[in-house]
């Protein structure tokens, strides 16, 4: 309610009493007739005030800056006229779009007695936020000396102008050495900015490069003595770090096993860097024996991976007729091969174990399947001749790399197979008849070259299906031994072992 309706209410009520007080009493008649003119003025004034009195609107909101792309949701406003609520005959003229910024006149009208009454509101839609500004990665950026800074990314996304990553302006600031801020700044359209700094720090995360003296794979022989040749240590920083190295472990020569020795070091920002060799301690049967200890100006001519339908009995035949007795280093065998096993026994030969299988990646998976391996074939070859065969030759020989698969397999089988009652053979001569060699002149060039009258001679040939240079090479190798004064035997039990020095 209007405060003027309630003051010139209560000034008409005063005058109104005030006149009718003063009636009553005849010495102040004269002076009520005047008054009562002065309260037909004031219901006059009333009358004309009720008449001119102007709505009140009261609008919402009352803060006309509003941010933009916001719902606001502003409500029509609340208005009042002669007492009464019209706000139902408000009329509103004009509208504010949020999402554009901009500077909007909204009108209000309300009908009055005697025309129209109109209130202006200007509402100003502005952007106010700063865009947001997002630094992938870390913001504590670490980074190698070796590489080229790489900028993990940044975004800005502004909710008026939306995607302003285009904008970002990107400041390099050196502050030392080792320290470098990067600045990222941008501004929307309307002038609010953001701005993040990344830390990069510059740090050597590259170890020292330790390089051993000598091998890093070492076998010595039980009673031998164990020289420990250092290592050298490089750092790109730091330079030479070669006496820092602290070594650590021993070889104890006098016992069999296998030792580590270790060799660590760090550079003066903590990169630590490390190595290790490994030295087997190892009996005689892992050294290398090339013939040297067996009988000199002695063949053994060995065929490998047979019986063969095709092959063998002409290599029997040729054996039969210059009276030369070999090894037959056999696989697996059906009911023909299980005749040329018993002729190979009958004619003096001598049955030796290749493997039931010959597939690397399944014999040398483990121990136990090595060894059941030749001990399926050994007890084949029992049932069909009676010998018992203890002769083997790996397949591959036992300095194979075929089965690096299984590190150290072949160290633990030359063991194991002579701890369980095996003699094992590799050559010191071979054929090449495996390999890319292709006539039967370069079998017999590559095995007379190969012979030494000063020591055992081990030859390495094949007895598989279609292997006819070699069996056309035999006679001449044959009479090339005899004629030089060598002596063909076959391995036995007794023959000493010619071996190779495993690499696994
Ligand atoms: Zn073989």
């Amino acid at each position: 309610m209007n405060l003027i309706y309630i003051i010139e209410f209560l000034i008409f009520i005063f005058i109104f009493f005030l006149a009718l007080f003063l009636l009553k009493i005849k010495k102040y008649k004269k002076i009520g007739t005047p008054l009562f003119l002065l309260v037909i003025i004031f219901i006059i004034c009333l009358g004309i005030t009720f008449c001119f009195e102007k709505p009140q609107i009261v609008l919402t909101p009352e803060n006309t800056i509003l941010e933009a792309k916001v719902d606001h949701s502003i409500k029509t406003p609340f208005a009042y006229y002669h007492f009464q609520d019209v706000t139902k005959q408000v009329e509103v003229v004009g509208t504010v779009d949020y999402n554009h910024i901009g500077s909007y006149e909204i009108t209000y009208k309300i009908p009055t007695l005697f025309g129209e009454y109109t209130q202006v509101q200007v509402i100003d839609v502005v952007d106010t936020t700063p865009p947001e500004l997002t630094l992938e990665g870390d913001i504590n950026y670490k980074q190698s000396y070796s590489k080229e800074y790489e900028e993990p990314g940044y975004s800005a996304i502004d909710t008026y102008d939306e995607n302003l990553t285009e904008k970002v302006k990107i400041t390099k600031e050196i502050i030392s050495d080792t320290q470098t801020n990067i600045t990222y700044t941008v501004s929307d359209n309307s002038g609010n900015i953001a701005t993040k700094t990344r830390v990069v720090t510059i740090v050597d995360d590259i170890p020292p490069k330790i390089t051993l003296n000598g091998s890093s794979n070492m076998t010595l022989l039980v009673g031998t003595t164990y020289t420990e040749k250092g290592a050298k240590a490089i750092d790109e920083k730091d330079g030479d770090l070669t006496s820092a190295i602290q070594i650590e472990g021993s070889v104890n020569t006098s016992k069999e096993g296998d030792y580590t020795i270790s060799y660590k070091v760090s550079d003066s920002k903590g990169n630590e860097a490390s190595q290790k060799r490994n030295v087997s301690v190892v009996k005689e049967q892992l050294k290398a024996r090339m013939g040297e200890d067996g009988e000199p100006g002695v063949i053994y001519l060995t065929f490998d991976d047979g019986p063969s339908s095709s092959i063998t009995p002409k290599i029997l035949d040729i054996l039969k007729q210059k009276n030369v007795k070999a090894t037959f280093f056999i696989l697996n065998y059906n009911a023909t091969g299980e005749a040329l096993v018993k002729r190979e026994v009958a004619e003096g030969h001598t049955v030796a174990i290749h493997g039931y299988s010959h597939d690397y990646n399944s014999i040398y998976q483990s121990v136990d399947s090595y060894m059941n391996n030749i001990t399926k074939l050994r007890e084949k070859i029992k049932a069909s001749t009676g010998y018992d065969a203890t002769i083997t030759r790996f397949p591959g020989g036992s300095s194979n790399t075929v089965s690096k698969f299984n590190p150290g397999i072949m160290t633990k089988l030359c063991k194991e197979v002579v701890a369980r009652g095996y003699k094992y053979f590799d050559w010191n001569v071979s054929s090449g008849d495996a390999g890319d060699v292709k006539t039967s002149q370069a079998v017999y060039n590559n095995v007379t070259k190969g012979l030494s009258k000063s020591r055992a001679n081990v030859v390495l040939m094949h007895d598989f299906s279609g292997n006819t240079k070699t069996l056309n090479a035999l006679s001449s190798i044959i009479d090339f031994g005899i004629s030089h004064g060598y002596t063909f035997k076959n391995i036995t039990k007794n023959t000493p072992m010619v071996t190779h020095k495993p690499n696994n």
